[in-house]
């Protein structure tokens, strides 16, 4: 089967574009659509041409498997087919269902009208890859609907549906059942009315009002809301030169800034970012065919702000779940916290109260192990104590059961020993959660050294169900991201002893993109797990475990951060505002001097470099322990569970563009001052710095 299918209906031509699974517009597709075109042309008793696409949508856009392939470059280029149908001297019909995404959508542009199925999804989503619509789309868009929403369209990147689009975008919805049908009478007739051939390409842009104005606007709105994202503001440039340049004009206008975002380090960077995630689903040793078992019933061991947010999770994804706890009143605060919750969104209008209802329906409690006995899945999200972890899981041994998943959420204790309490380690399993759990992308599963690949590649495909990013974490001290997190909070605390406050390093990593400084983040999450963290560490190895004691001093106040209304920062009157505080500014300052450190300016740059780098040197180390499997997963982790900057690629894709070499010679620079112990390279990047490699 060819992937573009020619096949004459009476007196219209149909074009079929047919590349599993979504019709991406590889070399094979874009060569036979111009030949269909060719050939429909060339018959005189073909009056019209109509494409459409076989299989699960019109086109999903570029073939990603062409990605950075000889392929993708080859003749005919998206703009060249475009360039062929819209020339074509009869009427080309697009008849689009389910999805016209990218050059997907580009491609129906170039046609002289579209049809649509109801509900069709219709985007150009490239702004989230860091790039634009480079095959004409940032000129015909605005030429088709108003210039306002396509500039919208494009840099939001999300899809419309056909049925509600702007006007212009299509010119029918299908009314029956049968695309194909409804799009072979369309054409007929556009020919017997004799409809012109309407080329987007020589329409006016739509844009009322004042358009200098509309652009200035817009420049500012992108520049503060995509602070560092690359795309945005030329995608802002393409619409102003649709506007004010001829097509062909215009056309250079987006061929350039296309070429110079493809080339740009933040775009390449959000293309690791995609591919990165697909990676992370795959697992060495775990095929695609390795059998999985069917969850269709899961339990939930704790109803706290981890077991609430973990349920809502699954109900999300319409999967009944029970919670357990060991009192009524624990079980009627965590459902009234979630039905909390849920009606928060219903009234932000995110959610509709049967919706709502929906999810509370799937949502049941137990007190006794017998209740869940016969769940597929359950978790475990209680104290984070291994006395406790014991009695849950020894009880759990006994009432699960057989092939029931049994996973625990602890963010720290050995998952080897909470498995050792089982006598079926080989189903214990550990699933990191991030707060709020029902909100945070990120899944880190925890893969013991008895778990079997069977439950490793369920839990994976449970990850997906719930939407959420599963990354494969080996056991450790707080896996992937807490581990290496560890690192970077340690060099913020140094900061602070040395001479920068609190709020200069959170807002140096802040301008740097991350979502949250890091003390601005410990007051969110609660400033006495860190205290605790700290704590515990610093009996198991008082040697290595060097921590400044400036923000123990805080915790002994009692300021947990934004539970207590204060903590590094102040909270007031209930805000999640941070405000920088003259008392902690006094403390901090006593405290370097009681221990004799004369406090120093410290540049940003140092900042950003010490919190970035050590991130970097634990994952390198991370990395070579085998407990990621790949320097991506580590990206993947930080970019999807740590408000890392997309557009930076993840700490180990920005090491690479900064160089292994200087990140290393920056590190021996570091090594010279104060706590410089800390700056000793991993094996690991000592020896790609040195051999001029990266870790991707
Ligand atoms: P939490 O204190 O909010 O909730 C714990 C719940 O477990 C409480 O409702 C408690 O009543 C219940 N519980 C205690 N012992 C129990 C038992 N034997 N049987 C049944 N229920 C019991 O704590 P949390 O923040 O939800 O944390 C739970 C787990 O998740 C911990 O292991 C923690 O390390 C981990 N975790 C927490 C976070 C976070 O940000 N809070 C993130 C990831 C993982």
């Amino acid at each position: 089967m060819s992937a573009a299918e020619y096949a004459v209906h009476g007196d219209v031509a149909v074009v079929t574009l047919n590349n599993p699974p979504v019709n991406g517009l590889g070399h094979a597709l874009r060569k036979g659509i111009v030949e269909g075109i060719e050939r429909a042309v060339a018959d005189p008793n073909v009056t019209a041409v109509v494409l459409i696409g076989a299989g699960n949508a019109f086109s999903g856009g570029a073939d990603i498997r062409e990605f950075n392939t000889p392929a993708a470059a080859a003749e005919p280029h998206l703009r060249q087919v475009i360039a062929i149908v819209e020339g074509a001297p009869k009427p080309v019909v697009a008849a689009i269902h389910k999805v016209a995404m990218g050059g997907g959508l580009e491609l129906a542009l170039g046609c002289h009208y579209r049809i649509a199925a109801p509900a069709a999804q219709l985007a150009l989503p490239e702004v989230k890859l860091g790039i634009l619509p480079g095959a004409g789309g940032t000129q015909r868009l605005p030429r088709a609907i108003d210039a306002r929403a396509a500039l919208d369209m494009m840099l939001s990147g999300n899809p419309v549906l056909s049925d509600r689009a702007p006007g212009g975008l299509v010119d029918e919805i299908a009314p029956g059942a049968d695309l194909l049908q409804d799009a072979l009478a369309f054409a007929r007739r556009l020919v017997a009315e004799e409809r012109p051939l309407r080329k987007l390409r020589d329409q006016k842009v739509k844009l009322e009002g004042d358009a200098a104005a509309f652009f200035a606007e817009a420049r500012q709105r992108v520049a503060k809301g995509s602070r560092g994202f690359p795309a945005p503001p030329r995608i802002v440039d393409c619409v102003a030169a649709a506007v004010e340049l001829p097509f062909d004009e215009g056309a250079r206008v987006e061929r350039e800034r296309y070429e110079a975002l493809v080339a740009s380090t933040e775009s390449k960077a959000m293309r690791h970012a995609f591919f990165a995630e697909r990676a992370a689903a795959k697992i060495p040793d775990v095929p695609d065919t390795t059998p999985t078992r069917q969850i269709a019933k899961v339990a939930i061991i704790g109803a706290g702000t981890m077991g609430g947010g973990i349920a809502m999770a699954f109900a999300n994804a319409g999967l009944p779940v029970t919670l357990l706890e060991l009192k009524q009143d624990a079980l009627d605060r965590g459902l009234e916290t979630i039905r909390k919750n849920y009606a928060a969104t219903v009234a932000k209008g995110r959610l509709s109260e049967p919706e709502m209802a929906k999810r509370m329906a799937l949502l049941s409690t137990a007190l006794a192990y017998d209740a869940i006995r016969d769940a597929d899945l359950v978790i475990e999200a209680v104290f984070e104590d291994m006395g406790v972890k014991e009695s849950v899981f020894r009880r759990l041994d006994e009432a699960m059961k057989a092939g029931s998943i049994l996973a625990t959420n602890t963010s720290t204790l050995d998952v080897n020993r909470i498995a050792a309490f089982t006598r079926r380690p080989q189903d214990v399993i550990g699933m990191h959660f991030f707060s709020p759990a029902n909100v945070m992308r990120l899944l880190e599963v925890v893969r013991g050294a008895s778990t079997s690949k069977e439950v490793l590649a369920t839990v994976m495909k449970v990850a997906k169900t719930i939407r959420k990013t599963g990354v494969v974490s080996g056991v450790c001290d707080g896996f992937i991201g807490n581990r290496m997190l560890e690192e970077y909070l340690r060099q913020a605390y140094f900061l602070v002893e040395e001479g920068a406050l609190p709020q200069q390093v959170d807002k140096a990593l802040q301008d740097w993109g991350l979502a949250m400084g890091p003390f601005a983040m410990m007051d969110m999450a609660g400033q006495d797990i860190g205290w605790h963290v700290r704590k515990r560490r610093r009996a198991e190895d008082p040697e290595r475990q060097i921590y400044p004691a400036w923000l123990d001093r805080i915790c002994e106040l009692g300021r947990f951060g934004q539970k207590t209304g204060k903590g590094v920062y102040q909270y007031p009157a209930g805000s999640r505002t941070p405000v920088p505080d003259p008392e902690i500014e006094q403390l901090v300052i006593g405290y370097s001097k009681e221990i004799g450190v004369e406090r120093r300016t410290v540049g940003d740059q140092q900042i950003v470099e010490r919190c970035i780098y050590a991130l970097v040197n634990e994952g390198a180390k991370i990395l070579e322990e085998g407990i990621a499997l790949r320097a991506s997963d580590i990206d993947t982790v930080y970019l999807t569970g740590y408000g890392f900057p997309l557009y930076r690629g993840g700490p180990m894709f920005y090491a690479d563009t900064v160089g292994l070499n200087s990140v290393v010679a920056a590190m021996a620079n570091y090594a010279k001052g104060r706590n410089g112990q800390f700056w000793k390279p991993a094996t690991l990047l000592a020896r790609l710095a040195a051999e001029g490699k990266t870790f991707n």
